[in-house]
C-alpha cells in the first residue's frame, strides 16, 4: 500500500526521499582558484541531502498541502485574529526598493523605507494616541519584553528598584508572567470576577509600596471589555506604578478608541494579527510598542527621524532624547516586509475602513454567539468584543471533551478554534471568526458546529476517534512538547 490518501501523498522527510550521491546541479569546476582554506579544506561528504529540482519541489509543495492557512479556509483561532491577508499588501511587500535592501546599506541609499518606517509610526501613534513609538520588536512577545523593559528602565531612573511586583490577571495570556519573571519581577496573580473582568478589589488590595506596574489585555482574553480600565490606570498611576497592556486585541477596538486615552503607558500591536501580515507556523510577527509620555525617554533606539530633510538613524545614547534610553533591543531596524504590508493594510482601508473593521469583527463575533448559545455554553451573559468564549458544560454528561470535539472539527474541515485558554474557563472554547469572514461562511460554520453538537448526544463514542481523516492521527501532545525529536537519526535496519 502507499500510505497516500486521496490525492495527498504521504511525504518522507528530505533526507529520507534524498540520496546523498545524488545532486540536482551540475556546475563544471571552477577554474584558477587559489584554494584560501588551507588545512580547513575538506572534500569529504557533508551528509545532505542531494535531491533533483522536482524532487525538492514536489517535497515542498506536498508539505504545503498538509498545511491549514487562511488562505484554505475559515481559521477560528482566538486571540490569534487569523484575518484574510491581502494580496494588495503582498505586491507592496515585493517592491524591490523594500525587499532588496540591506539593513547595513548606507542610510542615504534607503529613505524610502525610511520614510515608511516613519509613516507607519505616525499611523500607529495617531490611532493609540500614544507619545512614541518602537518598530524594532520581532513580535507580541518581545514588544511585551521591550514595554516592560522600558518600565525597569523608568523604575531605576526613578531611583525606585524597590518597586517589583508586577500583576497580572488570572485570564492572562502566558506571556505577560513570563515577561515579567524574565526581567525580575515578582508576578503576582489577580482575580477574575465572575463576570469574566478584573476584580478591582483584589487589585487595589494588592497594591503596596512594592508596585512596579500591572499588564493587563484589552479587550481582554475572556472577549470582554475591560470597563474599569481607567479607574485601574489611575489607581495604578496614583500608586507610582505603570500600566502595560497587551494589544493582542487591538482588532475589536481598532479606529474605534484611543488606548493612550485610557491611561495605558505601554502597549504592543501586533501588525500580524490586527494589520493583517500573514503568521502561523512561528511567524515572521511583528510587535511595535507604542509608549506614553510618562515612558517616551525610555524606549530603546534607534530613532527614526527627519533631520534637514534627510532621513536618519538616531542611536547615539549621548543624544539629549536618548539620555535614558535602555539602548538596543535588536540588532537592525524591525521586520520591514510587514512594515510594508501593514502599512498597505493602513493605507488601502483609510481611516473610516480601519473603523470598520473593529466593528465588523465585533458583529462576526456576536453572531456567532447568537447563533450557538443554545447549542455551545458562552461563559459569560451578555455581547462579546471580537472573539467568544464558550465553556464545556454542554458536554458535561457526556465523555466527550474539549479536545475531542475539537479534533472531530478536523473531520469536518475546520481548523479548531483555540482550546483551553483562558485558564479561567474550565474545557474553554475561544473562538475569533475576524471580520474577513462572510455571513455565508460563518452560517456553514455554525451549521457544522451544530452538527457536531447534536452529535456529542446520540454518537459520542465517534469523538475519541476523531480526527480520521487526517495523515496522522492523534498525537500525543504532551510527550510532542516534552520530548521532542529535532533531530532526524537514520534508521538502522535491525539486525536478524
Ligand atoms: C498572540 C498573543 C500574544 C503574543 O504575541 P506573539 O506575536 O505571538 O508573540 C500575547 N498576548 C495575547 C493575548 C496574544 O493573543
Amino acid at each position: 500500500m502507499s500510505n497516500n490518501r486521496g490525492l495527498d501523498h504521504d511525504e518522507k522527510l528530505l533526507f529520507e526521499v534524498g540520496d546523498i550521491s545524488k545532486t540536482g546541479v551540475d556546475l563544471p569546476d571552477p577554474e584558477n582558484i587559489k584554494n584560501m582554506l588551507g588545512s580547513s579544506c575538506s572534500d569529504t561528504e557533508i551528509g545532505l541531502a542531494g535531491l533533483s529540482e522536482p524532487e525538492t519541489l514536489r517535497h515542498y509543495v506536498r508539505l504545503s498541502r498538509k498545511n491549514y492557512s487562511i488562505d484554505a479556509g475559515l481559521y477560528p483561532l482566538g486571540s490569534c485574529t487569523m484575518k484574510h491577508n491581502p494580496r494588495l499588501n503582498e505586491k507592496m511587500a515585493r517592491l524591490e526598493g523594500f525587499s532588496e535592501i540591506h539593513p547595513l546599506q548606507p542610510i542615504s541609499t534607503c529613505q524610502g523605507a525610511l520614510e515608511l518606517i516613519d509613516l507607519i509610526s505616525t499611523w500607529l501613534k495617531e490611532l493609540t494616541g500614544m507619545a512614541a513609538i518602537t518598530m524594532t520588536p520581532k513580535a507580541g512577545a518581545q514588544g511585551e519584553l521591550c514595554g516592560m523593559m522600558a518600565i525597569k528602565q523608568a523604575l531605576i531612573f526613578k531611583k525606585e528598584s524597590h518597586r517589583k511586583v508586577v500583576l497580572v490577571p488570572d485570564s492572562a495570556h502566558g506571556t505577560n508572567p513570563a515577561t515579567a519573571a524574565f526581567l525580575g519581577f515578582d508576578v503576582r496573580t489577580i482575580k477574575s470576577t465572575q463576570e469574566g473582568l478584573i476584580d478591582f478589589e483584589d487589585f487595589k488590595e494588592n497594591i503596596d509600596e512594592h508596585f512596579a506596574g500591572v499588564m493587563i489585555t484589552n479587550p481582554n482574553t475572556c472577549g470582554l471589555f475591560e470597563s474599569d480600565i481607567v479607574k485601574i490606570s489611575e489607581l495604578t498611576h496614583k500608586s507610582g506604578g505603570y500600566l502595560y497592556c497587551d494589544g493582542a486585541n487591538f482588532n475589536a477596538v481598532v479606529g474605534k478608541l484611543k488606548p493612550g486615552d485610557l491611561g495605558i503607558d505601554a502597549m504592543h500591536i501586533n501588525l500580524h494579527k490586527t494589520f493583517s501580515t500573514p503568521h502561523g507556523g512561528g511567524g515572521p510577527g511583528s510587535g511595535p510598542v507604542v509608549f506614553s509620555k510618562r515612558l517616551e525617554n525610555f524606549c530603546p533606539t534607534p530613532l527614526v527621524k527627519k533631520i534637514n530633510g534627510k532621513y536618519d538613524l538616531i542611536e547615539n545614547l549621548d543624544n539629549k532624547e536618548l539620555s535614558n534610553s535602555f539602548g538596543r533591543l535588536n540588532v537592525f531596524h524591525g521586520q520591514m516586509g510587514m512594515f510594508v504590508r501593514a502599512m498597505s493594510y493602513m493605507l488601502s482601508h483609510g481611516s473610516d475602513g480601519l473603523r470598520q473593521v473593529a466593528e465588523d469583527a465585533v458583529l462576526n463575533a456576536n453572531y456567532l454567539r447568537e447563533s450557538l448559545s443554545m447549542h455551545l455554553t458562552p461563559a459569560f451573559q451578555g455581547y462579546c468584543m471580537h472573539e467568544i468564549l464558550f465553556s464545556d458544560e454542554f458536554l458535561s454528561d457526556t465523555n466527550v471533551e474539549t479536545l475531542d470535539f475539537a479534533k472531530a472539527m478536523i473531520d469536518e474541515g475546520y481548523h479548531p478554534m483555540t482550546i483551553y485558554f483562558p485558564l479561567v474557563i474550565h474545557g474553554a472554547l475561544l473562538v475569533e471568526p475576524t471580520e474577513t469572514e462572510s455571513k455565508q461562511s460563518l452560517d456553514h460554520f455554525i451549521e457544522t458546529l451544530k452538527g457536531l453538537v447534536a452529535r456529542v448526544k446520540n454518537d459520542s463514542d465517534s469523538f475519541k476517534e476523531a480526527p480520521i481523516f487526517t495523515p496522522i492521527r492523534r498525537l500525543d501532545e504532551t510527550q510532542a512538547a516534552r520530548k521532542p525529536i529535532l533531530r532526524w537519526r537514520e534508521e538502522v535496519p535491525a539486525k536478524a
